[in-house]
């Protein structure tokens, strides 16, 4: 038996992070939504046998207990003790490391599709509440709809579906480590935006007051180890997008835009100056 899930890569819209729990996890207050650039994950099940294999199209990724993918499929084998071997194999489309959420929706997406493959009957609430053993943006993919993301990433409220707009991706050629970004923040330095302004933005499909309300506070931490992050912020800006911000802790940078024609120019301008540079639709 086998099937194939897409992986959709996440934006953060809106993100700020309050305080730190005793834990040392942050509490997230984030809107979220997923875009059609995507992994694509094969899951095969044979039953009878044992084990879990990963299979990546990428020379650097791990095959073992430290990719998401993997762990995923490890949680439901032992949860439900399914006696099944799990072959698991990833197109990756979506850059690594680069606040995309690549890793977590292929975790997600292996939770969705062994859900079917053995009839667990799990609801998506189920999921994303295992999900969260993984990361925290893996309930989040679960669902891969725009949402409130709230608590360590358990709390998912999906919200309106987005106006149309274009979105281009520019990811510098460096790679971000999330939690060396999180051992950064100091609470009392960061400087947090209103999300209610933005929700209630999604809530009357304003594309322009969405645009005035974004906000990430960790640009501040990022931008301070990498800036080239802001300079490539600054230039997606200038060459015309609506809105411009970092995604998660980057290094990716999403401009948006209303107009397709200005989102082309956009790429082609970026092109030479930023290593990978993507157009891609909200889902
Ligand atoms: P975060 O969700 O923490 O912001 P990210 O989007 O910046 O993460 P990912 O592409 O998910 O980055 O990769 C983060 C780390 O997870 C990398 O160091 C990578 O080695 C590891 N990883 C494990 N499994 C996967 C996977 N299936 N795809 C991508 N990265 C993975």
């Amino acid at each position: 038996m086998e099937i194939t899930e897409k992986a959709p890569a996440k934006l953060n819209l809106f993100l700020d992070t309050p305080f730190n729990h005793d834990d040392g996890l942050p509490e997230w207050n984030m809107i979220m939504t997923s875009v059609d650039l995507a992994d694509y994950v094969k899951i095969e099940s044979i039953s009878g046998k044992k084990g879990i294999k990963v299979r990546t199209n990428t020379g650097f990724l791990p095959n073992d207990h430290r990719n998401l993918a993997y762990q995923a499929a490890r949680i439901l084998q032992e949860k439900y003790r399914v006696r099944a071997k799990v072959i698991i194999e990833i197109r990756k489309h979506i850059p690594v490391a680069a606040g995309l959420g690549g890793g977590s929706s292929d975790a997600a997406a292996v939770l969705r599709g062994l859900n079917k493959l053995w009839k667990l009957n799990l609801s998506l609430e189920e999921l994303a509440q295992i999900g969260l053993e993984i990361d925290s943006d893996v309930p989040f993919c679960v669902y891969s709809r725009t949402a409130h993301v709230l608590g360590k990433g358990e709390k998912v409220i999906p919200l309106k579906k987005l106006p149309p707009m274009w979105v281009v991706l520019a990811k510098p050629k460096l790679s971000v480590s999330t939690p060396y970004i999180l051992s950064k923040i100091e609470h009392k330095e960061l400087q947090h935006s209103n999300i209610d302004l933005m929700l209630d933005a999604i809530d009357r499909e304003d594309y322009d007051s969405i645009c005035r309300c974004m906000g990430n506070v960790l640009e501040q931490v990022t931008g301070k180890e990498h800036p080239e992050v802001l300079k490539i912020k600054d230039r997606i800006k200038q060459y015309g997008a609506d809105a411009a911000q970092m995604s998660g802790t980057g290094p990716t940078v999403f401009g948006i835009c209303s107009k397709s024609s200005r989102a082309k120019h956009i790429v082609n301008s970026l092109k030479g100056f930023c290593h990978e540079v993507y157009l891609v639709r909200i889902l």
